[in-house]
C-alpha cells in the first residue's frame, strides 16, 4: 500500500505540536506508516524516526532483504543495526546532534527509561497519533476488512453445519480456526470466543472443555485477518429449541442492533450511537446485563478508534469501520451477543458483516 500520503499526515500533525522527532514502536503503527506488507507480519524487531526531512526505518539483519525490498520507491531509508537496535539507534541520533525525541505511550518503562537517560531526559510521551490517523480507512484498507468479514460469514455458514451437542467449545473453536484459515484467512483477528450455556455470560469467556448441550445457547465471536486487517463478528445461536426466555433476550438483543445500525453515519456523537442501542434494551428491563460498550473501530488491530460507548467523546467519520455489539449477559444461565461490522459512510453505513441475524435453532 502507497503510504506516503500517511506519513505526510503525521509530519503535519508533529509540526503542529512543535514535536521535532517520533520514534513509534507499535507494531502496528509501524506497519500502518511504512506500508510494508510481509515485514511486519511475524515478531520483526523493528522501530520508525519521523522527522520532517526523513524517515527511517529501523530493523536488524534477518530482515534486511524484506526491509530493502519492501522500502523500495517509497521514502523510507532502512537502517540495519547489528547488535543491539536501541542502544545503536541513539548512538547514531546523538552523534547527529538530535537533542529532542517523542515516543509513543505505549513503550515498555524499561525502554522508555533507557532512551530518556541517552537523550537526558529530553524524550516526551505522546498519544495516539498515528492510532487517529488510523481510525479514517482507506479503501484499499476496507477492502482488506471486508475480505476477512466475508471470510468469517462463510465459516459461521459452515458452522451451522457442524455444531451438535457433546462437541466441546475447544472442538468447535479448533474447526472455526481452521476453516477461516482454508478459507484464505492469514490467521485469527483475535482470541476465539466459543462459549456455551452459562459461559457465555462471560463477554470474554476462553473456549474450554464444557461440552455443548442441548437447551444452550452459543455465542461465537470471532475474526479472520487479511493483509494484516482484522474483521470481527459475533453470533448467538440456539441448541435445539430456545426456551421463551432465550427468545426474550435475543428479541432485545436483535432490536438493539439494529437501533445501534440505525443510529450509525458520519457525525453522529459516538455516545448517540451507543444510547441508541442501550434505551431498547432498558425498554426490555435488561439495561443492567448490557455490560459494555456498543462497539469499537476495527483495522489493523481488533480494538481501535473510535470507541462507541457510554464515555465516548468523539464522533463517526466517514471511513471508519466499526463493530455494532450490544449483548446481555445473565450470570450463571446464558449470554447473547449480536455483533455486526460496518463502514460508516456520510448518510448511514455499509455492511461488511451479512451473515444472519435471525435466531437460528440448530
Ligand atoms: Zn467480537
Ligand atoms: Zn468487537
Amino acid at each position: 500500500m502507497n503510504a506516503t500520503p500517511r506519513l505526510e499526515a503525521l509530519r503535519r500533525r508533529l509540526v503542529a505540536e512543535s514535536a521535532a522527532a517520533l520514534l513509534v514502536t507499535t507494531r502496528s503503527n509501524i506497519r500502518y506508516l511504512t506500508g510494508f506488507d510481509g515485514v511486519i507480519d511475524s515478531g520483526i524487531n523493528a522501530a520508525c524516526l519521523v522527522t520532517a526531512d526523513y524517515a527511517r526505518f529501523y530493523t536488524d539483519m534477518r530482515y534486511a532483504d524484506a526491509a530493502t525490498a519492501a522500502a523500495e520507491g517509497t521514502p523510507w531509508e532502512v537502517h540495519l543495526q547489528k547488535e543491539d537496535l536501541y542502544v545503536e539507534m541513539c548512538d547514531q541520533l546523538l552523534a547527529e546532534g538530535v537533542t529532542r525525541l517523542h515516543v509513543e505511550a505505549s513503550m515498555p518503562y524499561g525502554r522508555f527509561t533507557f532512551i530518556s537517560e541517552q537523550f537526558r531526559g529530553a524524550v516526551r510521551v505522546i498519544d495516539q497519533y498515528v492510532e487517529e490517523l488510523r481510525q479514517i480507512k482507506e479503501p484499499e484498507e476496507i477492502e482488506r476488512i471486508a475480505a476477512a468479514a466475508a471470510i468469517a460469514d462463510r465459516t459461521f455458514d459452515h458452522l451451522l453445519g457442524v455444531i451438535k451437542p457433546g462437541m466441546t467449545e475447544a472442538e468447535l473453536t479448533l474447526e472455526l480456526e481452521f476453516h477461516m484459515r482454508r478459507a484464505g484467512s492469514d490467521g485469527v483477528a483475535f482470541d476465539t470466543i466459543v462459549a456455551t450455556g452459562a459461559n457465555g455470560a462471560r463477554p470474554h469467556a476462553v473456549p474450554g472443555e464444557t461440552a455443548i448441550a442441548a437447551g444452550d445457547l452459543i455465542v461465537l465471536d470471532f475474526g479472520a485477518r487479511v493483509g494484516g486487517y482484522c474483521s470481527d463478528m459475533t453470533r448467538t445461536v440456539a441448541v435445539g429449541s430456545a426456551s421463551d426466555e432465550q427468545k426474550r433476550l435475543y428479541a432485545a438483543v436483535l432490536e438493539a442492533n439494529e437501533a445501534g445500525l440505525a443510529a450509525v453515519r458520519a457525525g453522529i456523537p459516538c455516545v448517540d450511537a451507543d444510547a441508541a442501542a442501550r434505551q431498547v434494551i432498558e425498554g426490555h428491563g435488561l439495561g443492567e446485563l448490557f455490560t459494555h460498550g456498543l462497539g469499537h473501530g476495527v483495522g489493523l488491530d481488533v480494538h481501535e478508534l473510535p470507541t462507541i460507548g457510554r464515555r465516548s467523546t468523539q464522533s463517526l467519520r466517514a471511513g471508519n469501520v466499526v463493530t455494532v455489539e450490544p449483548g446481555v449477559y445473565v450470570a450463571g444461565s446464558a449470554g447473547v451477543r449480536i455483533e455486526d461490522l460496518v463502514v460508516v459512510e456520510e448518510s448511514g453505513y455499509r455492511r461488511l458483516t451479512n451473515a444472519p441475524k435471525q435466531l437460528i435453532e440448530i
